[in-house]
C-alpha cells in the first residue's frame, strides 16, 4: 500500500506550534483551553515509536491531570516505579529507592494520550506534515510552509524536539557543537519480572542502556552512546548490543528471557546535550528544542510537559494585547528559567558518572545516599 495522502492544508491561526509530542501537546491544550485557535502540524503519524526510556518522572504527573490523562495512564496500566538502579560492567551495582513514585510508559501510548488530550481541547492535529520552512516574526506573524501545508500564524512554538533541520535552518548555534550523542532502542517481550518496579542502566565504556517495564510487561530498552562507541560498532547498534551482552553478564542476565517485539533498532535524532535556547528568533521554543536535559536524569519527559504548558499563559497574553513582543519574549524566557532551574547544571555534574568513563566506576552499593541525593538535586 502507498503513502497516505491528505488534502493539502492552508489555514490560519493564532499559534502554530511545530511538532505535536509531548512539548507541543501540552501548549497546545493549555492554549485551545484558553480559546486560541491553535494548529499543531506533527511530521510522524501516531501511534509511535520513539527512543526514550519512558521513564515518566513524578513532577510529569501533575501536568498530565491537568491534560485529564491521570486515569487514562492507570487504564493503559503504565507501571509504576520506585526504584532505580544503577550496575557497572563488573556487575556491581547500587539500587535505591526513588525520591517519589514514578511511571513507566511507552511513547507510543503516551504521546497518543498526549495529542488527544489537546485536540480534544480544541487544538487541530495535522499528523505527516513535516515543516520544511518558516518565515516572519511576532510583529507581522508568520508563515510556516511544508510539503503539503502553508498555515499562517501570529506566534510560533518550535516543539520539534532534539534536533530537526530547522535548527538549522533558523541558524541556530548549538548544531555546531561538535560533541553529540547517539541514542537507540527497541521495545523487548519476554519474562520480566526481574525489572518491576524498576528502572535500571547498565554502564558500558561510553554510555549505558536503560531498561524499563511499560504497559503490557514490556520492556523497553533505550541506550545513548558516545560517538566514538558508534563509530566503532559502524552504528550497527544491533551487533553493539549484543557485543555490550557478552562483555556485561548482569546486562545478559536481565536481557536473557526477552527478545525484540519488533523489526531492528529504533535510532534517535542526534543528542546535544544542555540549553539549546528558548528564543529561536522570534520563534518560541519548548521541550527539547529549548534544551537536552541528559537523559540518565529521567525528567526530559516531564520538562516538556511542563514548559510547554507554562508556555500558554505569555501567549495568551500576547494575543489578548495585554503583552508586547518584547514583554512576550522576556516572559517565555523567564518561564524557561523557572521550570530548568538548577536541573541543567545539576544533570550536567553529574554527567560524568553516567558517562560510562572511569567516574562510573565509582558507583558501588555504598554510594547509594550520593545516587538518592544526585536523583532529588536533578528534580528540583
Ligand atoms: C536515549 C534516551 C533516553 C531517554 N530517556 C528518557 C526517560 O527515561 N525519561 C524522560 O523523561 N526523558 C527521557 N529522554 C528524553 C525525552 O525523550 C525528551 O526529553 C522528550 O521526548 C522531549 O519531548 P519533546 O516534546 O520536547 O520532543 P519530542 O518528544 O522529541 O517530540 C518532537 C516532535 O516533533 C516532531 N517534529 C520534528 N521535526 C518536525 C518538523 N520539521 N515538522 C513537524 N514535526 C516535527 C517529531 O516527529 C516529534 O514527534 C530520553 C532521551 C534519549 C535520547
Amino acid at each position: 500500500m502507498g503513502a497516505r495522502l491528505d488534502p493539502p492544508l492552508k489555514d490560519d491561526c493564532d499559534v502554530a506550534v511545530i511538532g505535536g509530542s509531548l512539548a507541543g501537546s501540552a501548549a497546545a491544550y493549555a492554549l485551545a483551553r484558553n480559546g486560541a485557535r491553535v494548529i499543531v502540524l506533527e511530521k510522524a503519524r501516531f501511534p509511535r515509536d520513539k527512543v526514550c526510556g519512558c521513564f515518566l518522572s513524578n513532577e510529569a504527573l501533575p501536568v498530565l491531570g491537568r491534560m485529564g490523562l491521570r486515569e487514562e495512564l492507570g487504564r493503559n496500566a503504565a507501571e509504576t516505579i520506585t526504584r532505580f538502579r544503577l550496575v557497572r560492567r563488573d556487575g556491581i551495582a547500587v539500587e535505591s529507592l526513588l525520591p517519589k513514585p514514578a511511571m513507566s510508559i511507552s511513547r507510543s501510548c503516551l504521546d497518543s494520550l498526549a495529542a488527544a488530550a489537546a485536540e480534544r481541547a480544541g487544538a487541530r492535529m495535522h499528523f505527516g506534515t513535516t515543516v520544511l520552512s518558516l518565515e516572519g516574526d511576532l510583529q507581522e506573524g508568520f508563515r510556516i510552509k511544508g510539503l503539503n501545508c502553508e498555515v499562517g500564524a501570529r506566534a510560533v512554538l518550535g516543539a520539534w524536539g532534539r534536533y530537526s533541520p530547522l535548527d538549522g535552518r533558523l541558524g541556530r548555534t548549538f548544531i555546531r557543537r561538535k560533541s553529540f550523542l547517539f541514542g537507540f532502542g527497541k521495545m523487548l517481550v519476554g519474562r520480566s519480572e526481574h525489572l518491576a518496579g524498576r528502572a535500571v542502566l547498565h554502564f558500558f565504556d561510553g554510555g549505558y542502556v536503560g531498561l524499563s517495564r511499560v504497559e503490557g510487561g514490556h520492556v523497553n530498552l533505550a541506550a545513548l552512546a558516545n560517538s566514538h562507541v558508534a563509530q566503532s560498532a559502524h552504528h550497527d547498534f544491533d551487533s553493539l548490543l549484543d557485543r555490550l551482552s557478552r562483555e556485561s553478564p548482569a546486562l545478559a542476565a536481565d536481557l536473557e528471557a526477552l527478545s525484540p517485539l519488533t523489526g531492528p533498532v529504533l535510532l534517535s535524532e542526534p543528542v546535544h546535550l544542555g540549553a539549546h535556547g528558548a528564543l529561536a528568533g522570534d520563534v518560541l521554543c519548548v521541550g527539547d528544542a529549548a534544551g537536552v536535559i541528559d537523559p540518565y536524569t529521567g525528567t526530559g519527559m516531564a520538562l516538556a510537559l511542563l514548559f510547554g504548558e507554562a508556555a500558554a499563559a505569555p501567549v495568551a497574553a500576547f494575543l489578548a494585547g495585554t503583552l508586547d513582543v518584547d514583554g512576550l519574549k522576556r516572559a517565555h524566557l523567564r518561564r524557561h528559567r523557572e521550570i530548568a532551574g538548577r536541573r541543567f547544571f545539576f544533570s550536567r555534574l553529574f554527567r560524568p558518572f553516567f558517562s560510562g568513563g572511569v567516574a562510573s566506576r565509582l558507583i558501588h552499593p555504598a554510594a547509594a545516599p550520593l545516587a538518592r541525593w544526585a536523583a532529588r538535586a536533578t528534580r528540583e
